[in-house]
């Protein structure tokens, strides 16, 4: 009896995995299958100068709608990544973001924001292909900024190398959810990058613990230090506005991204709120 039981695990355990197998392949499938048909979606979240209120930038962030509800990036984007085909969603990406920006946020003065990923920065066509894109379409590097983890940004020299030639054809790079990864002060002294976006785990004790995190104070006097732009991620009460806003050394430059502000939205709606964010400013 005792070995039928355990036959009937194993069977059951052998099925489930067999299932999970399928789930993912399929997925992938029709992963692959939307980038080449071109049937993702993007929206914008806007970045704003908490000093003045303005909207300085928008975060790209990417949508994938599967059988008539939303797959979160974080999955898909993971799946794209282990499978290796995260450079085409990267590339779709970059292409959509100038059709349906490009004008618009070089009117404006703004910049864009895209994630890339570590296999991007092994790609050594990755950077040809963005010279191309903002050739075609009479844009400047600067107006396209990349952001990275912190963990494909420490990946070896290879990763410093191919960053460095980024930012010489005139990219921001950013590294997106500091202090969740790596956080080593030599790769950050080697990398020096333009910008770091606070993670929103470190902005989300504001307000809401007894105890502000000890280490913000550190970060935002660090970045001061180095030359470096902040950019708070998941600012989502005035309260947090304020207090990074007055935690920043004097005369040292902050952004902030999140709910307060806007969630990310559709590119008609973000057409409007520039509009009406740039008539306020007047
Ligand atoms: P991320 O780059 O750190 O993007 C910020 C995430 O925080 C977004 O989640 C955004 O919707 C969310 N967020 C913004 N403000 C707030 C706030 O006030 N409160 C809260 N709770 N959340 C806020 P989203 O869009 O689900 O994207 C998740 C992650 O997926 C991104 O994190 C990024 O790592 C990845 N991702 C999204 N689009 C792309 C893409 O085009 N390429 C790559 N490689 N990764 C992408
Ligand atoms: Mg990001
Ligand atoms: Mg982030
Ligand atoms: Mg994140």
């Amino acid at each position: 009896l005792e070995s039928q039981v355990a036959g009937g695990l194993l069977g059951a355990a052998i099925a489930f995995i067999l299932l999970q197998f399928y789930h993912t392949r399929s997925m992938e499938v029709e992963l692959r299958r939307a980038v080449r048909r071109g049937t993702l979606r993007l929206v914008y979240q806007p970045i704003v100068d908490l000093k003045t209120g303005r909207i300085v930038a928008v975060e790209a962030l990417l949508r994938w709608s599967r059988r008539g509800r939303d797959v979160s990036p974080e999955v898909f984007v993971a799946l794209a990544e282990r499978r290796r085909f995260i450079g085409a969603l990267t590339r779709w990406v970059i292409r959509n973001v100038i059709l349906e920006l490009g004008t618009t946020i070089e009117e404006r003065h703004i910049r864009v924001t895209v994630n890339i990923a570590s296999e991007d920065l092994k790609d050594l066509g990755f950077p040809a292909f963005l010279t191309d894109c903002l050739q075609k379409a009479r844009l400047t590097a600067n107006l396209i900024g990349l952001e990275l983890t912190e963990r494909s940004a420490a990946e070896g020299t290879s990763a410093a190398t191919a960053i460095g030639l980024l930012r010489s054809l005139g990219h921001s790079i950013y590294i997106d959810d500091f202090g969740t990864g790596y956080s080593s002060l030599s790769y950050l002294h080697r990398l020096a990058p333009d910008a770091i976006k606070i993670d929103r785990s470190f902005t989300q004790t504001i307000g809401t613990e007894a105890v502000t995190a000890p280490v913000v104070p550190l970060i935002l006097e660090m970045a001061s230090k180095l030359n470096m732009l902040v950019v708070v991620e998941g600012i989502e009460s005035r309260e947090q506005a304020v207090y990074f806003n007055a935690a920043v050394p004097n005369g040292s430059p902050i952004w902030g991204q999140g709910w307060l502000f806007g969630k990310p939205m559709p590119v008609s709606e973000l057409r409007s709120l520039l509009a009406r964010n740039s008539a306020t400013q007047r």
